[in-house]
């Protein structure tokens, strides 16, 4: 067991400052990494490498290339507020535009030199009051602060399926799609039915000779219409910034009312579900009707936004499969009813693990406590930023963080910003700065009790919100709300330490 080690007095101004000269790691070079090195280099620090263990950046939209992969947050919330992009061509941007666009930032900000590609790290400890970071082949880094920005969504879960490994065909998990394998006129499986599958489904009806989708859950899906921004309209936003600020403002409310929806206000929410009830009265068939009805609330999962879905799901080649899997075979799957159902290609829409955040990196911080031992229960952070006995080691997107209610690249803003008031303190007066256990406590428990009552905890469904007592692992906060818990530090929740 760890115990709290509050040894120092709370505010010590004799400490020697380390400046400008400060040392960062910054682990990950997705929009959360590339955001904190954008700011810290903003705020004249030239010491900072990001180390990103795959060949390039970009996060989620370097590994998701699936056909009709897509954000569903509206383009110009889905972009850093400080690098406004007037082109985005349709109010839903494609994943590789958004690769492009968040490549093309880190450019022009000189991030792109910062990155040491291949480079995963597999450990940080922490000695003599800075941090080594170690990583998988054997380079150390020394440095002041570590601020990991390894993602939420990154480590692919792959079911447990008998034979999973016997199919002769191409198989992949949709993080890993191969682009490389044609697919017009094959035979597609697709075992899942979250965001990324009703993406697949939707572009690939109607160009597959069949797609087969393995469903164990349906889902809700809301009907979006993605508007083209015709050119004369990117051109009028690129010419008048009022008139592209007055667009953002009208989606950011657009926006924040989809998000209070899922947590708050009961008429909007009775709103929202209409529109799904609507959209699933459409579809035609009785019997494919029912199969796409959810047993459980609106929302329970994250919802899945969609423009064609319902159409898509109705063509010919789609066939909804709701007889569960019984193995996989060479030449494809086999259902419980004895089915085969022949495939050339098979793709895993099986999410991700959320839960894995940081890990499997072995962590330890003051006095050999390690991570392992701090979140052996649960995740405990300090405002899903920083971590009892972790001095100078930050989050972004970390546990506990909010979903599901906004742009995570609003999300991520507002928690640099913290961040960065967090490392004013910590070079200027040269300290160590850690969470008291027992504030993290107190937060965590609050932030647990309001999701536990939102429709992620009381909806009727699984989900890779839940942790593993059934609550949900979310903010319930919209981005405002959050923007405003973050915009002060309150800097008795921490212990401050010279180095
Ligand atoms: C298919 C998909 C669609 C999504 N759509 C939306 C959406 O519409 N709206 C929305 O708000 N969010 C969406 N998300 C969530 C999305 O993940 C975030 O919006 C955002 O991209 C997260 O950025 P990030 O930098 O925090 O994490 P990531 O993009 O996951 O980047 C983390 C980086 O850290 C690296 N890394 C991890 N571990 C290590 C290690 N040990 N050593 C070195 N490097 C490491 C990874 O390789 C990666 O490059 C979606 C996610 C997925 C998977």
């Amino acid at each position: 067991m760890y115990r709290e080690q509050d040894v120092a007095a709370p505010v010590i101004e004799t400490a020697m400052p380390i400046g400008k000269n400060a040392r960062f790691v910054i682990i990950g070079a997705g929009i959360s990494g590339v955001l904190m090195a954008i700011k810290l280099r903003e705020r004249g620090f030239r010491n900072i490498v990001i180390l990103e263990k795959a060949a390039a950046m970009g996060g989620t939209w370097r590994d998701n290339v699936y056909p009709g992969v897509a954000c569903d947050v509206a383009a110009h919330l889905y972009s850093y507020s400080f690098a406004g992009n007037p082109w985005w061509r349709s109010r839903y941007a494609k994943g590789p535009d958004i690769w492009k666009y968040y490549h093309r930032v880190a450019r022009r900000h000189s991030v792109l030199p910062l990155i040491e590609y291949h480079s995963e790290v597999v450990s940080a400890e922490f000695a003599d009051g800075a941090w080594i970071v170690t990583t998988s082949d054997g380079r150390r880094f020394d440095t002041d602060v570590v601020i990991a920005a390894a993602g939420r969504l990154h480590a692919p879960v792959m079911p447990q399926i008998e034979g999973r490994e016997s199919f002769a065909g191409a198989a992949f998990h949709t993080a890993r799609w191969n682009p490389a394998i044609p697919l017009a006129g094959r035979r597609i499986g697709l075992i899942g039915t979250g965001s990324s599958a009703t993406q697949i489904i939707t572009a690939l009806s109607g160009r597959a000779a069949k797609l087969s989708v393995f469903q164990r859950t349906p889902q809700w899906v809301f009907p979006v219409k993605d508007t083209p921004n015709a050119w004369w309209r990117r051109l009028g936003f690129w010419i008048s910034k009022r008139q592209w600020h007055r667009y953002y403002l009208q989606l950011r409310s657009e926006t924040e009312a989809r998000g209070k929806a899922a947590t708050a206000s009961e008429e909007g929410r009775k709103a929202r579900d209409q529109v799904c009830l609507d959209a699933l009265a459409a579809i035609r068939d009785p019997q494919l009707r029912a199969k796409l009805t959810p047993d459980y609330d609106v929302g329970c999962k994250r919802l899945v936004f969609s423009d064609g879905f319902h159409e898509a799901v109705q063509h010919e080649s789609v066939d909804i499969v709701v007889d569960p899997i019984d193995r996989i075979v060479p030449e494809g799957v086999v259902t419980s009813d004895g089915r085969l159902h022949e495939l050339d290609v098979l793709a895993f829409a099986t999410g991700f693990d959320a839960h894995a955040y940081i890990r499997p990196m072995k962590v330890v911080g003051e006095g050999g406590v390690t991570l392992d031992e701090v979140w052996r229960d649960l995740p405990l952070t300090y405002r899903a930023i920083a971590i009892p006995h972790m001095p100078n080691f930050l989050m972004i997107n970390g546990p506990y963080s909010p979903g599901g209610t906004s742009s995570v690249v609003g999300i991520a803003e507002a928690q640099v910003d913290y961040i960065l008031q967090l490392i004013d303190r910590i070079v200027g007066a040269g300290v160590l700065l850690s969470p008291r256990e027992e504030s993290s406590r107190d937060w965590l428990e609050a932030i647990r009790e309001k999701s536990r009552h939102s429709v992620w905890g009381t909806g009727g469904c699984q989900s890779w919100y839940l942790d593993k007592t059934g609550t949900p692992t979310l903010d319930t906060s919209t981005l405002s709300e959050l923007q405003a818990q973050l915009s002060t530090p309150q800097w008795d929740d921490f212990i401050e330490r010279p180095r």
